[in-house]
């Protein structure tokens, strides 16, 4: 079976072909700055090496055109359609084939992400008209996340705030957060259900997980991407108090702040860079707010690590991934230095070799072992794309 994922953004298309037989990619492509004056449209066909590459092309008008571009561009057979969706809500707890109801709960589900699931459902109602009659399922970015028990994904507010304004932790990245966990549990020579693991997908947005036997138990961001470790631009967790005072003192509005908090924090707002690359550079040149940010973001990260190992009560092992978990030796050894009190012990020779492989940072006689591992979301999608049509 042929499965196209297709994640469809405010301005951007993403998209990639697999032949579910041999896992391979067939063919894939990106689209940005969707409405704008200057387009970048790459597309590329792995079985050919067939590349259309333009830096910028006239206009891409909109989603409708980018998809007629995409499926113009793709010259093998398509099978089936699995979307990222990125809010669930409590709807949905596994991948879900779509159907009119299916489609109304995920409008329903705008509020809760109103940058991203318009944009999602715009993507599905155009693959239905340009490939009609081809199966199309709905993977969550929350699925993963809706095993956490109640006591850990409500917020201490007044109880009606989450039965009238489904206030509550979501969690996303969760289907990055699997398929890391999954495969890490397949390269310890387990089942999934046979190990916990604190999986740690740190990449421009950060999220932690705590996975116990398969099943997420907690994971570090919230009823938004906003909460949890800080980030490249995002804050991650704040004193609730601050919103109000700064509204307050400061004159800004509340979209003013909002934009603060999401664009122009985490190590941008320490340091004014949010590539940890260029913080890298910045830091060895000695600025000590580049070296502040560093030592905020790996302290942060230590903390989720004790916590959720506090919660999991056993772990296995850590799994790091995503830009800065697979590539950022620096980061990862400054989150798990002194930690032999919770049985981490890495392998600083180890912990700097750079591989696209999935490979083991710990010392021999870790009691955890400590993977790096190339997270691959498109991938998991198409994987329970086929899983729910095959069942
Ligand atoms: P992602 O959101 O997963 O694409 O991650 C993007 C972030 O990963 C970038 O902003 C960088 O901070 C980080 N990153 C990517 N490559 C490297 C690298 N080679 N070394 C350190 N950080 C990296």
């Amino acid at each position: 079976m042929n499965v196209l994922v297709i994640n469809t953004g405010s301005s951007s298309l993403k998209y990639q072909l697999f032949d579910m037989n041999s896992q391979a990619v067939l063919a894939g492509g990106v689209m940005e700055r969707i409405g704008e004056t200057k387009g970048i449209l790459t597309h590329k066909e792995f079985s050919t090496g067939r590349e259309v590459k333009t830096k910028k092309t006239p206009v891409i008008q909109n989603h409708q055109e980018a998809m007629h571009l995409m499926a113009k561009l793709i010259t093998q057979k398509i099978d089936a359609i699995g979307h990222r969706v990125v809010q669930g809500g409590e709807n949905f707890k596994t991948a879900t084939p779509i159907n009119g109801d299916v489609k109304n709960a995920i409008q329903a589900n705008n509020p809760l992400a109103p940058l991203h699931n318009p944009p999602n459902l715009i993507g599905i109602q155009l693959a239905e008209d340009l490939f009609p009659g081809k199966p199309q399922v709905a993977v969550f970015d929350t699925n993963f996340h809706q095993t956490i028990p109640e006591k850990a994904y409500l917020y201490a507010l007044p109880y009606e705030y989450y039965t009238d304004y489904k206030i509550r932790k979501y969690g996303f990245h969760g289907t990055s957060h699997k398929y890391v966990a999954n495969k890490t549990a397949a390269l310890m020579g387990k089942k999934p259900d046979q190990v916990n693991l604190i999986t740690l997908h740190l990449g421009n947005g950060c999220s932690i997980s705590a996975i116990k036997k398969g099943e997420c138990q907690d994971t570090s961001m919230g009823m938004t991407p906003l909460a949890g470790v800080m980030m490249g631009t995002r804050t991650g967790n704040l004193d609730p108090a601050i919103f109000g005072y700064l509204m307050d003192n400061t004159g800004m509005t509340q979209a003013q702040i909002d934009d603060v908090l999401n664009k122009k924090s985490g190590l941008k707002g320490i340091c004014g860079l949010n590539d940890l690359r260029d913080i890298h550079e910045r830091a060895a040149q000695g600025d000590k707010l580049a070296k502040l940010a560093v030592e905020m973001f790996a302290y942060q990260i230590k903390k989720y690590i004790g916590a959720y190992a506090a919660v999991l009560g056993h772990v296995d092992g850590l799994v790091f991934t995503a830009g800065v978990g697979e590539n950022d030796e620096i980061v990862r050894a400054k989150a798990l230095a002194d930690m032999s009190v919770f049985g981490i012990e890495i392998d600083l020779a180890k912990n700097d070799i750079r591989s696209s492989e999935p490979h083991t940072i710990h010392k021999e006689g870790s009691r955890l072992q400590v993977w790096v591992v190339p997270t691959n979301e498109e991938l998991q999608i198409a994987t329970e794309t086929c899983q729910v049509l095959t069942k």
